[in-house]
């Protein structure tokens, strides 16, 4: 595929989705403004400008809290049902602007198109969850202790939402955030990563069209635009009760602790360094397509990419030829063009760190059986294109410890049973996904009890990679306990309220205490 045919493609995606030309990053609806630097976006596709926009001054921000103050006031009113409607119509327009959604999220971020339309696919999930979940906004009913009384607990709105997101889900993870926080009458603010500032403007372009439609405020749906120094308007605002915030491990403590100061919640969602444990029972084909596809899918840039595949020794040499030789089959380039496997990484920061990561495990004794390197020439102008990178490596490497955000896969050898897998499973700092391929039942449930893995996705017989909505996700340790999108994760965007009514004509204390007066 032509650099040519990739713009003529892209050209009508943005103009579908209203995003050509200079574009201000702070939007209240379909109100667009900004006055701070213009941000470019390029792509790491083919190294060329895929928009311009605006930042958000803290003037600006005002403008766009005030409104999102404003709209709160409306929107908590509204009937969850209703609310949820609104999200209905919201999924219906994702329906139609898929493709043209899709394509800007591979050229912006350099995801196939496949998975660009796979992202895509998320958002209109969740809006489905969403709309289900607002006729299930429920609490429990208690028995009370005294004659007469009832007890139950409600759920309220928090207020304005804040969600900061990372590149490499430049539109989904918005989405698991908003539709929820939407339905439990929450208003949002989103502060998209600077690295895909496009996919941002599509989306709120979308979401406000629906609200402007139904006459609702705009301020229902916000975005601004900018780096950490935006992000840090919202982390740093009172009148945000929560953040949600997703990227890097670093990035989190650093919003954790602004949060935390002034009592706010955070909901975390940061790096993971995700394992397969691949004991003697495993079905070696199974095992071979999981964790190749995890390790190279979106070029190693998935928070639930496999960096570490914990092999038995028995098995050890016979799994490493077959992932070796899966490798050889690798096609790397345009991501739009469905022939290839591996697209490029999202910046040259990113490529260094790839090599720098590839550098210090041979310096710690690592051996590459599959050498990687970052590639040139035509069709890899942009210089983002590396090749996907395999090193025999020893589970205590600094190295292995870091989650690099790039294609190098790590094998480790465990010997004994499944508890040593499991140990070194365990013991990095983060604890986002995990999985384990067997046929053995005892290894299986070993890996799920309490004495196995700490992290917040196990799977049998699965990769580490990707997620369904249905389920909660996030994971512990440096990964920053947050979960958003399905199961009860939806209670975070809300407040518990515990009622208590007394219909008698008595007052009667709680614990039998006696107050005569
Ligand atoms: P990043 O931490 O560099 O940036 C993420 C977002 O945080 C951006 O919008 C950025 O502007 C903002 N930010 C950075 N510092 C901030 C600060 N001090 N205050 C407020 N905002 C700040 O991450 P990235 O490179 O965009 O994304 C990659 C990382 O994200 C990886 O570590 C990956 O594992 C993680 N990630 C995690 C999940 C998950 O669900 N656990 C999902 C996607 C990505």
């Amino acid at each position: 595929m032509s650099n040519k045919e990739v713009n003529f493609g892209i050209d009508n995606a943005l103009k579908i989705l209203g995003v050509t030309g200079l574009n201000e990053g702070s939007s209240i609806g379909l109100t667009n403004f900004s006055s701070g630097e213009i941000i470019e976006s390029f792509s790491p596709v083919d190294g060329l400008l895929v928009g311009k926009i605006k930042q958000t001054t803290k003037a600006d921000y005002e403008k766009v809290m005030e409104a999102a103050t404003s709209a709160f006031k409306t929107w908590r009113t509204m009937p969850a049902p209703q609310r949820g409607e609104i999200v209905r119509q919201f999924g219906n327009k994702l329906r139609e602007k898929k493709e043209a959604l899709g394509k800007l999220v591979s050229y912006e971020m350099g995801k196939s198109y496949q998975e660009g339309l796979g992202e895509v696919q998320e958002m209109i999930d969740i809006c489905d969850f969403a709309v289900g979940l607002s006729r299930q906004l429920h609490g429990l009913t208690m028995h009370s202790e005294r004659p007469g009384h009832r007890m139950y607990e409600q759920y309220h709105p928090l207020g304005v939402v804040g969600i900061i997101s990372a590149f490499n889900f430049p539109v989904a993870v918005w989405a698991w955030n908003t539709a929820l926080a939407w339905v439990c009458g929450d208003v949002c603010i989103w502060k998209p990563s600077e690295k895909t500032p496009m996919c941002g403007v599509a989306c709120q372009n979308i979401a406000a069209e629906v609200f402007a439609e139904n006459n609702l405020p705009e301020g229902i749906s916000c975005l601004i635009n900018g780096d950490y120094k935006v992000g840090e308007f919202m982390s740093k605002d009172t009148r945000i009760p929560l953040i949600s915030a997703t990227g890097s491990t670093k990035m989190g403590k650093l919003v954790a602790q602004e949060v935390a100061a002034r009592l706010g919640k955070s909901l975390l969602e940061l790096g993971g360094n995700n394992a397969i444990i691949v004991t003697p029972d495993a079905d070696i084909k199974m095992t071979v397509i999981g964790a190749v596809f995890g390790a190279v899918g979106t070029a190693g840039q998935r928070c639930t990419s496999t960096r570490r595949l914990i092999i038995h020794e028995s098995i050890y040499d016979k799994i490493k030829t077959a992932v070796v030789d899966a490798y050889k089959q690798l096609r790397i380039g345009n991501p739009l063009d469905e022939n290839n496997h591996v697209g490029p990484l999202i910046d040259k920061d990113a490529v260094k760190m790839y090599q720098n990561a590839l550098e210090k495990v041979v310096e710690e004794g690592g051996n590459l059986v599959v050498e990687g390197g970052v590639l040139s020439g035509k069709g890899y102008e942009s210089g983002c294109y590396v090749k996907p990178a395999i090193a025999e490596a020893k589970p205590n490497f600094m190295i292995v410890q870091h989650e690099t955000f790039a294609p190098v896969l790590y094998l480790l050898k465990y010997s004994g049973t499944v508890e040593n897998a499991i140990d070194i499973q365990n013991e990095v700092t983060q604890g986002l996904s995990s999985a384990i391929m067997t046929n053995n039942l005892r290894e299986a449930e070993r890996f799920l009890s309490v004495q196995g893995s700490d992290c917040g996705i196990a799977n049998v017989n699965i990769g580490t990679s990707g997620a369904e909505i249905g389920g909660a996700f996030g994971g512990e340790k440096d990964t920053g306990g947050g979960r958003e999108s399905g199961s009860d994760a939806w209670k975070v965007y809300m407040r518990r309220q515990t009622n208590t009514i007394n219909y008698t004509t008595e007052l009667p204390l709680a614990q039998g205490i006696k107050f005569n007066l």
